[in-house]
């Protein structure tokens, strides 16, 4: 760091010419001194502590009282050549310093030189006393006397900045020291180019605080010629000066005058007059004396300049600060009392600004959040939410202009509590554009998040409630129509078909709604399974080909053989199908509708086209909206719920697909929807050549089933529906009741209600599974809450959902009464795990898949299927070690497993090697549809039989 002296050092000689030269032009008098001597005696001083300074004191005086010139000349030369060394340092620290105050070195090199100054100015008055005692002439008095007015002045000086001040007593004490008895001081107004009386002494006048305009300009009169030519005047007698203005009062009676000028190396502030009405008063010593105060006097301007303008300086600084600092708290309360949070990260994603609000949100005190990595922020927030947030922010870091108009909306939860916040994340940019940072919303959604559950909870209990009356009414006016009961007649025919529509119509309702709840909290959990779509659009035909005849129309259907398969849930791709199908159906008065299926590169197309009433340019992308109908004559006429859509859009976006529309008005529409084809993958199984019939269901003997339901109107309905196949029906209203019934009778399957009136029919599921008694009845929940996963994770064999249709119900039963068993296929080929399962559903088996060992192993748990088709190639856990371990597991010891391979190299050895590990059966691919059923009949038919 530069320190005054280091500053002082390198510029040492350029100080010192400086000095010199402003010597020679002040005081040729006494350019003979050692003033060289003198500079090498002060400088030793500058920016010292104050013990060097006292040496220097010492050498000064020293100086001074050997230096003969100082004796022999003018004393107050000396002080002259101080001050000048004053002025030339400190303007050469202020040049240097650039006009800033962030040193305050002129002031210290000042404050040490006047020191100075003073001193020398004591040590020659002291040496001229010593030198006249005894013999006290009147010019060594005169002598005396001016250095004390010197050295006076400088105090006074040094001692104020009052300007005003310091005019007047400068004129008071030079006058007094010259003995005159009038003097003036005037500046110049720089901006009129007058000069402007500031201080007089001797006129009885005040004058005013701005001063008192004069005729004086430079050049102009002796006062104006001083001011130009920076040169002090003595004027013996001022009437014979031509420079000499009059003054216009006639009152002047000044003859003897000195004027000199009040200037600060380059500046001039204007000039100061000492006067008496006597011709030829004053002496060069007078002069001299004048000149030298007055150069005191411009260093007094000067200083009190500096000092305004430092002090305005500070003060506008100040200001702005102030200001600043205003605007800046301004902004902040705005920010703290705004209820969502803000956090403002830079452009490297450290956080500088925080509001109390995100103190709040984040649960953070803000002085651990500043200057933090926002990630570490973030660290609170769920971990899949954390990273999506991250993802986010950093693709916006990346690209801020991009997102510039439209900020990033995300929804997270936070991990502590149950609080979901929003963030909006926003780029900032400065004016010039700059990119500067981040600034990210949150805002504390719990609230509206947790109204949304409620609302949709409410949806679905309204829904449930709404299940158990339709339940009934359904069933019966089932039965009604089936003539059970007695043929109808005519009208009782019609009304029981009119209640029965409007049963299906509030059933479908009530449908779409609890979708869209389910959909919407989440509970919705798709069953994929690689699927053949063919399947999926024949089915739909077939159900919907009554209708259309019905209506009259054609409905064509283009369905290539061999199409890739699809990763998909079978149901939902069905109610997709089924709605668009249905609508074509229902909105198209006369014409066709046309199914086209068609592959495109990694998808698969379907479009329903009709040609129906169309859908008007404006309501298109309203149709996707739930509740939306258009206002169209023939849908005030077909009815429905406006549900339809919005759900079909849901389940294919799900699905990792597209779906959009084309219509015009009056001419037909076009729905078209896409979905991602399964990877293409070799299957090792031939296809089966022809169709296979699906096999008839053995009849039931008379199997006992335990019906668990507290409606009574349900309990005759099933009752009579199961009664009607030859099942034999022991009836429990309560859950104890049940367990009772189920311990006591054991019946050969339940049916069981989940909301029972004693309790909770997953908890009556859990003890008949604990119960070795009764643990293997297998049980088929009927249930209007729709939990399948809890059911079957209790071990339920099957899951359906009221109202029931009596041809799922019987078939379900029979799926698990007739030992036609659930297989487990443990196969990672999608291609191969979706031909067997449809080989095998057609020769009337349920089956699943499992993908991994690992799958294997928790499927089988689980679902505890009736057998297990094993692959021994898989990835991950292979089937050796799952074959193993399926072995191992008490759960799962039982569970006849057959295994499978294409890559036996010697089938009798690796048979027998399976055989050892547990497995039932070995079979070599490829090995034909007829094989398999065939075996898998041998061994169910032996472990079930
Ligand atoms: P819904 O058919 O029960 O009213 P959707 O959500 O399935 O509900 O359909 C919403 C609306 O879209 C319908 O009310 C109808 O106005 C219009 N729409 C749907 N499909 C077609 C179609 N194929 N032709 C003309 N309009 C249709």
């Amino acid at each position: 760091m530069t320190t005054l002296r280091t500053w002082f050092e390198s510029n040492r000689s350029s100080l010192k010419t400086r000095w010199l030269k402003a010597m020679g032009r002040t005081t040729p008098t006494v350019w003979g001194c050692d003033w060289p001597g003198l500079f090498e005696i002060l400088e030793a001083g500058i920016g010292c502590d104050a013990a060097i300074q006292t040496g220097v004191a010492d050498a000064l005086r020293a100086w001074v009282i050997a230096e003969p010139s100082v004796r022999q000349g003018s004393p107050s030369d000396a002080l002259a050549a101080i001050f000048l060394l004053r002025t030339t340092f400190t303007d050469l620290l202020w040049e240097a310093e650039g006009g800033s105050v962030v040193t305050d070195w002129p002031a210290q090199v000042a404050a040490y030189l006047d020191r100075m100054a003073i001193l020398a100015t004591e040590t020659l008055i002291d040496t001229v006393e010593q030198t006249v005692t005894g013999r006290l002439t009147e010019t060594l008095k005169l002598e005396r006397d001016q250095l004390e007015a010197l050295y006076t002045i400088t105090r006074e000086i040094s001692a104020s900045l009052d300007l005003t001040l310091v005019m007047d007593r400068t004129l008071r004490i030079v006058s007094k020291a010259v003995g005159a008895s009038h003097g003036s001081i005037m500046l110049m107004d720089q901006e009129k180019g007058i000069l402007v009386l500031r201080a007089i002494l001797g006129r009885d006048r005040m004058l005013p605080v701005e001063g008192e305009p004069t005729r004086f300009k430079p050049g102009k009169g002796l006062a104006g010629w001083v001011y130009e030519h920076r040169q002090a005047l003595l004027i013996e007698d001022v009437t014979k000066d031509s420079r000499w203005m009059k003054s216009k009062r006639g009152n002047d009676r000044t003859r003897s005058l000195i004027i000199a000028p009040l200037i600060v190396d380059l500046d001039n502030y204007g000039v100061m007059t000492i006067s008496e009405e006597q011709p030829g008063f004053f002496t060069e010593e007078h002069l001299r004396l004048v000149d030298t105060a007055a150069g005191q006097v411009a260093r007094a301007i000067s200083n009190a300049q500096l000092y305004s303008y430092v002090s305005q300086t500070a003060q506008e600084l100040g200001e702005s600060l102030r200001r600043e600092q205003d605007e800046a708290s301004k902004s902040q309360a705005i920010l703290q009392s705004i209820a969502d949070g803000v956090v403002v990260t830079d452009a490297h994603g450290r956080i500088i600004l925080v509001n109390s609000a995100a103190e709040h949100i984040l649960g953070t005190r803000w002085r651990s959040m500043l200057s933090q990595d926002v990630r570490n922020v973030f660290a609170i927030l769920e971990r899949g939410e954390r990273e999506e947030m991250l993802k986010a922010m950093e693709a916006l870091a990346a690209n801020p202009t991009a997102y510039r108009d439209s900020p990033t909306i995300i929804q997270s939860k936070l991990a502590m509590e149950q609080t979901t916040v929003s963030a909006h994340m926003a780029p900032v940019f400065t004016s010039g554009e700059q990119f500067v940072g981040i600034v990210s919303i949150f805002r504390d959604i719990t609230r509206e998040v947790q109204a949304d559950i409620a609302k949709t909870e409410f949806v679905s209990t309204v829904s449930h409630e709404l299940r158990t009356p339709l339940t009934s009414i359904k069933g019966y006016t089932d039965l009604l129509m089936a003539g059970a009961v007695g043929p109808l007649m005519e009208d009782q025919a019609r009304f029981v078909s009119i209640i029965h529509n409007n049963a299906n119509r509030l059933t479908a309702l009530i449908n779409d709604l609890l979708d869209i709840s389910r959909i919407e909290s989440g509970r919705v959990r798709l069953a994929f399974r690689p699927l053949q779509i063919r399947d999926v659009v024949q089915d739909v035909v077939e159900s919907q080909r009554a209708q259309f005849e019905a209506k009259g129309l054609v409905l064509e259907v283009e369905l290539p053989q061999d199409l890739p398969l699809v990763q998909g849930d079978p149901e939902r791709l069905a109610q997709v199908m089924d709605n668009l199908v249905s609508n074509a159906c229902r909105y198209t008065p006369k014409g066709k509708v046309t199914i086209t299926v068609s592959q495109m590169q990694g998808a698969l197309r379907m479009d329903v086209s009709d040609t129906g009433i169309g859908i008007a340019a404006a309501d298109q992308s309203k149709i996707w909206d739930r509740f939306f109908r258009a206002d169209h004559p023939l849908v005030e006429e077909v009815g429905g719920t406006g549900l339809g859509l919005s759900i079909v859009k849901m389940f294919v976006e799900m699905h990792g697909g597209r779906i959009w529309m084309d219509s015009e008005l009056g001419e037909g529409s076009t729905f078209t929807f896409i979905l991602p084809t399964m990877e293409a993958q070799g299957s090792v199984i031939p296809k089966p050549e022809s169709e296979i019939e699906a096999v008839s269901f053995v009849g039931a003997g008379r199997k006992t089933v335990l019906v668990v339901e507290d409606e009574p109107d349900i309990v005759a309905l099933l009752r009579y529906q199961l009664e009607a196949h030859g099942y034999r029906v022991i009836t429990a209203m309560l859950g104890d009741e049940a367990l009772y019934k189920a311990n006591a009778e054991h019946p050969d399957m339940i049916t069981l209600d989940i909301l029972l009136p004693d309790r909770d029919g997953f908890d009556v599921l859990r003890e008949l599974k604990d119960n070795p008694c009764t643990a293997d009845i297998p049980v088929l929940i009927l249930s209007i809450v729709q939990d399948e996963e809890s059911g079957f994770r209790l071990g339920a064999v099957d899951y359906l959902t009221k109202p029931i249709e009596e041809r799922q119900l019987i078939e379900s039963i029979r799926a698990i009464l007739d030992h036609k068993s659930r297989v487990l296929i443990a196969e990672d080929n999608p291609e191969t795990a979706s031909l067997l399962s449809q080989i095998l559903e057609h020769y009337g088996f349920l089956t699943m898949v499992a993908v991994d060992g690992y799958d294997t192993l928790a499927t089988a748990r689980r679902e505890k299927p009736g057998l297990i088709l094993l692959d021994l190639r898989m990835p991950g856990m292979d089937g050796y070690e799952a074959l193993v371990r399926l072995k191992q597991d008490v759960e799962t010891r039982d569970i006849p497993i057959i295994a499978m391979s294409a890559h036996a190299a010697d089938y009798r050895s690796e048979r027998e090697k399976l055989l050892s590990l547990g497995a039932v059966e070995f079979l070599s691919k490829p090995f034909t549809a007829e094989q398999l059923v065939v075996e898998l009949e041998r061994v169910m038919g032996g472990s079930h039989g």
